[in-house]
């Protein structure tokens, strides 16, 4: 179970050693971006609490498939439902569920998006936490730590978690989904550090535009570009545009690194994109464009004529 967790080698190790020493804190607060593997950590980390076998969490005993299911009773979790709050009666069937002895001789409070507690649910949490029932362990788990109660923080062991980097990211999207090596590299730069928005992506339509801008860089002619910008500026795929940009940024930023001498980030090839505007450009272009391009990314929310921008946007580019 740890072992289909995608990064956090450092906060899986510090947990495996709170489990070899047995010194399982009362309260614990798993911080970090949305989107990153907190709950999965945090279920896998109630599992090789509860999980009895040599090799913790086994992944197949009756526990530990009870967990991976979601169905074990010594696993309790909250969460809002859709955009809501996490309100009082969510606290109150916490303290209902642990007013007994666990089963499994230890049981784990998983409160998702702790952030989002009104303040009546936060102080009764707030209760639980200044005196929690022995043998029962609470997780909260948050991207706004700021927006938790003071007096709860200050009760928890805090594990802060970091984005996955780029690497982890582009491995797990290439392992679960049928896209090639080199889109994948680009969904795991625009996810930013987050597996939730990896997936999120939609990986046709971000795979399509990578060949369009291969397709106009390729030729470097100004009919096809114009009408490259005419279609991209009609699309109705909101996430699109900024995509775009993004991608036009990072394509002139690998071609800068690759005119000084550098290796990607990959430490690999570059793009062809990024090749051939190497090619076309010096170093001074280069940094100009790229900083025109950082401007854009600024301004295109804000642009109404959103076609006169892609055209300028790609003339920059390729001119
Ligand atoms: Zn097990």
């Amino acid at each position: 179970m740890w072992g289909e967790i995608v990064g956090h080698k450092r906060e899986i190790s510090i947990l495996t050693k709170v489990l070899e020493k047995g010194e399982l804190a009362s309260t614990y607060l798993f911080s970090g971006i949305d989107g990153i593997g907190k709950r999965k950590v945090a279920v896998t980390f109630a599992a090789a609490s509860i999980c009895s076998k040599d090799n913790r969490p086994c992944g197949t005993c009756p526990d530990c498939s009870k967990i991976i299911k979601g169905v074990h009773p010594d696993l309790v979790e909250v969460e809002a439902e859709g955009e809501g709050e996490i309100k009082i009666d969510d606290v109150r069937e916490i303290q209902s569920r642990i007013k007994y002895a666990p089963i499994s001789g230890k049981r784990f409070v998983i409160i998702n998006d702790a952030h989002r507690m009104t303040t009546s649910a936060a102080n009764a949490a707030l209760k639980i936490l200044e005196e929690p029932p022995i043998k029962n362990h609470f997780i909260l788990i948050t991207s706004m730590p700021s927006n938790i109660l003071p007096t709860i923080l200050s009760r928890c062991q805090k594990i802060s978690f970091s984005p996955l980097t780029e690497q982890e990211i582009s491995g797990y999207i290439v392992s679960k989904f049928d896209i090639p090596e080199d889109v994948a590299r680009h969904v795991a730069m625009l996810a930013e550090g987050s597996i939730g928005r990896a997936i999120s992506l939609n990986h046709e339509s971000l795979k399509t535009l990578i060949n369009e801008i291969l397709d106009v860089t390729r030729s470097n002619d100004t009919t096809r570009l114009l009408v490259a910008a005419e279609r991209w500026s009609k699309d109705g795929d909101h996430e699109r545009l900024p995509f775009l940009i993004y991608l036009l940024h990072r394509f002139i930023h690998n071609a800068l690194l690759f005119k000084l001498g550098f290796k990607d980030r990959w430490g690999g090839t570059f793009d062809e994109v990024s090749a051939i505007l190497e090619a076309r450009n010096d170093k001074d272009s280069l940094i100009r464009k790229a900083k025109v391009l950082n401007d854009m990314h600024w301004q295109i929310t804000k642009t109404y004529n959103k076609q006169l921008m892609l055209e300028e946007l790609l003339f920059t580019l390729l001119g």
